[in-house]
């Protein structure tokens, strides 16, 4: 880290030890987002990291972004993946966006006073997007969308949309996407999911009858929807890499904090080669998570986004996290397993970073998707 990094993520800790830590156990039980958390890290400037400042946002690097990300998800994965998705929804609508959607959209998202979300996956279609049933029927002035869209983070606490829907034939070509409002009328929020981990949040299904999007909301051109989204995807993969290394570095900063101080046999846990050769191993993992992470950065940082590199990121770190949590749990042995330490939080949090952004089988089909097209060209 530079020093500006350094100081960056040090005031980020004071913020979130103070305002998110505090009410982490709580409302992981009960399942309870807190909009006023998200709107003081949008004070704080980490709602639009990467944007421009003529949108509002703070102009840093993705290098930046992602040592953000982990350190929001030291304290809370869920409040991190908030961020990464609403600022995956700000880059799409600069990416992809005109002017008028771009100034009309984008400052409430960079200043953290909405919520940003994206809707790709349906019941039939998750790994094969590209097969999906909304459909964008054509109407004067604008579509009318139907259809329902499973699994949306933030579905019912953001208020603009990416949505994917079929205005053409099958496949990805026939896709477009549309900027959605929440209040449009004729859309909807169906039922809230009951999830093993990233409880406070909100999993929905947003329902679409007949809801009209004008012409003005359609990104780019119609057809384009696909190229839209897998345009959002290598950075958002990238950012669930990051929020994979604050987690597995939390749960591991309290393995050894546990392990240094919890007495058996006379002496600290910490003693015991066993638990040393596991501690060893958590933290080369993580770090080795970290080091892929901020390379795949630099390719974006660098305008020469390497694909590949940004799916061994999101592969690495997210198995690492759910690998190094579950360790965690093993090293504080049974109250590890109980609500009193926060690491079995951290495993349940790490498991769905190894399912979101593309699970991490597609990962691996992509990554060998790279390898073929090199070794074909060089062959
Ligand atoms: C908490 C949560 C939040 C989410 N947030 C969002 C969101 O904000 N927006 C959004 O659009 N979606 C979201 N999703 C959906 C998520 O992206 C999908 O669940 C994911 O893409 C997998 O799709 P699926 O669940 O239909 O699994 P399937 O595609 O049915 O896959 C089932 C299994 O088959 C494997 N598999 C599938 N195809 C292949 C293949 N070709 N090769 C090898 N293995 C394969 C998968 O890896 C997986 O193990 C979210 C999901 C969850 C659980």
């Amino acid at each position: 880290m530079n020093d500006f990094q350094k100081e960056l993520v040090a005031a980020l800790r004071k913020f979130c030890r103070e305002n998110i830590e505090p009410h982490m156990e709580h409302d992981d039980h009960e399942g309870k987002f807190r909009m006023e958390i998200f709107q003081g890290l949008g004070e704080y400037g980490v709602a639009g990291v990467t944007l421009p400042t003529e949108f509002g946002g703070a102009g840093l690097t993705y290098s930046d972004y992602c040592l953000i990300l982990e350190e929001i998800a030291k304290y809370s994965v869920p409040y991190a993946v908030t961020v990464s998705v609403s600022g995956m929804v700000q880059t799409i609508i600069k990416e992809f966006g005109n002017k008028k959607q771009q100034e009309k959209f984008l400052p409430k998202l960079t200043s953290g006073e909405e919520i940003g979300a994206f809707a790709l996956s349906e019941s039939h279609s998750g790994s094969d997007a590209a097969s999906l049933k909304t459909t964008a029927r054509k109407t004067e002035g604008g579509y009318l969308l139907n259809g329902t869209k499973m699994w949306i983070t933030s579905g019912g606490i953001a208020k603009t949309y990416i949505v994917m829907a079929r205005t053409g034939g099958e496949g990805a070509k026939g896709v477009s996407a549309f900027i959605v409002r929440d209040g449009d009328k004729g859309f909807t929020f169906g039922k809230a999911e009951k999830k093993m981990g990233w409880k406070t949040s909100p999993t929905r299904e947003l329902v679409f009858e007949n809801c009209f999007v004008p012409d003005e909301n359609l990104l780019l051109a119609e057809g384009k929807g696909f190229s839209v989204a897998m345009g959002g995807l290598d950075r958002g993969r990238v950012a669930i890499a990051a929020i994979g290394v604050g987690c597995a570095q939390r749960a591991l900063d309290e393995s050894i904090k546990y392990a240094l101080t919890r007495q058996q046999f006379k002496q600290p846990i910490f003693n015991f080669q066993g638990l040393q050769f596991m501690l060893s191993d958590m933290a080369t993992e993580t770090e080795a998570s970290r080091l892929l992470v901020q390379a795949a950065a630099r390719s974006i940082d660098n305008d020469a986004t390497d694909s590949k590199l940004c799916s061994m990121a999101k592969l690495k770190a997210t198995d690492t996290a759910m690998a190094v949590t579950t360790d965690a749990v093993q090293v504080l042995g049974g109250v590890g397993y109980t609500s009193e330490y926060p690491v079995e939080r951290f495993m349940r949090d790490a498991k769905v970073l190894q399912i979101v952004e593309g699970t991490n089988q597609i990962q691996r089909v992509v990554i060998a998707r790279h390898l073929r097209k090199e070794n074909e060209q060089h062959a």
